[in-house]
């Protein structure tokens, strides 16, 4: 049986440049109660990036060390880099009820859905590949070289959204981060997340929440 957490578990993944740092970090200013897990990598820090905020950045050898003792809830290679999530800290954040992001690619998805089948799928996708381009360019934090193989691995990600059970598409910011609030909302209202988080209630009402 699964167990039933109260904390919601949420994984946003997208073609680099679709937006999706920007509209998590914008969701997570409304919602400070939902906790973001920052990830491990090998890419190198863009300008402006912290350790410890963005990533925790480290080399190929000591991660890959630290993927073979089990430390990542899940991991993947993406464009040249390994990425992955702290097993630790979501196991944590999930025992303590806290409502988790992931910002993570499909191949990540994939194991997580395997391991937290209630976890929910969003997909965030670029108005067109025109858009994404433009985008990758004005953040302007990417050589040249390194914005071509993320368009070049766009089409890849995108084939899968069908995967995801939430897309989106941003187009305009405000509607898709609205978009991204009611996602967020709906979860939450899913009678296991209630039925955890309300338990004294369902009880005194003579719910009972095992009756599946
Ligand atoms: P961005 O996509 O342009 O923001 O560039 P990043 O270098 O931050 O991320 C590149 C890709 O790696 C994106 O598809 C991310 O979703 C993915 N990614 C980031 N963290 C993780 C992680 O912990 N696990 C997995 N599997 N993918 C990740
Ligand atoms: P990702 O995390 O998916 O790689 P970012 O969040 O870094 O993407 O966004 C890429 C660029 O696109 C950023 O410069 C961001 O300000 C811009 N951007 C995000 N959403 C929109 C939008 N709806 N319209 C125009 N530009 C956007
Ligand atoms: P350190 O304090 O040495 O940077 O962290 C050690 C490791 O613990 C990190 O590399 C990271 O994998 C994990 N860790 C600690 N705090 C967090 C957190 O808030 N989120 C995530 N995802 N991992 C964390």
């Amino acid at each position: 049986m699964s167990q039933h957490f109260s904390g919601s578990l949420f994984m946003v993944a997208a073609p680099s440049g679709a937006g999706k740092s920007t509209l998590v970090n914008a969701l997570l200013a409304q919602e400070p109660a939902i906790k973001l897990s920052i990830s491990t990598t090998t890419r190198q820090p863009r300008p402006g990036e912290e350790h410890g905020r963005e990533y925790f950045f480290t080399s190929a050898e000591d991660f890959k060390q630290r993927a073979a003792q089990g430390e990542f809830l899940e991991w993947a290679e993406v464009h040249g880099n390994y990425y992955g999530t702290s097993r630790i800290f979501v196991e944590e954040q999930m025992k303590a009820g806290t409502d988790i992001l992931l910002e993570i690619d499909w191949q990540g998805a994939r194991q997580v859905k395997k391991q937290f089948p209630q976890a929910a799928g969003i997909f965030i996708l670029p108005p067109s590949f025109a858009a994404l381009e433009e985008r990758l360019h004005k953040r302007g934090q990417d050589e040249v070289h390194v914005i071509n193989r993320r368009l070049l691995a766009a089409g890849g990600e995108i084939a899968h959204a069908p995967e995801f059970e939430y897309v989106i598409i941003n187009e305009e910011f405000p509607v898709a981060l609205s978009e991204l609030s009611a996602i967020v909302r709906s979860a939450r209202c899913r009678f296991a997340q209630q039925a955890a988080r309300n338990a004294k209630l369902m009880s005194e009402l003579g719910i009972h929440a095992d009756a599946e």
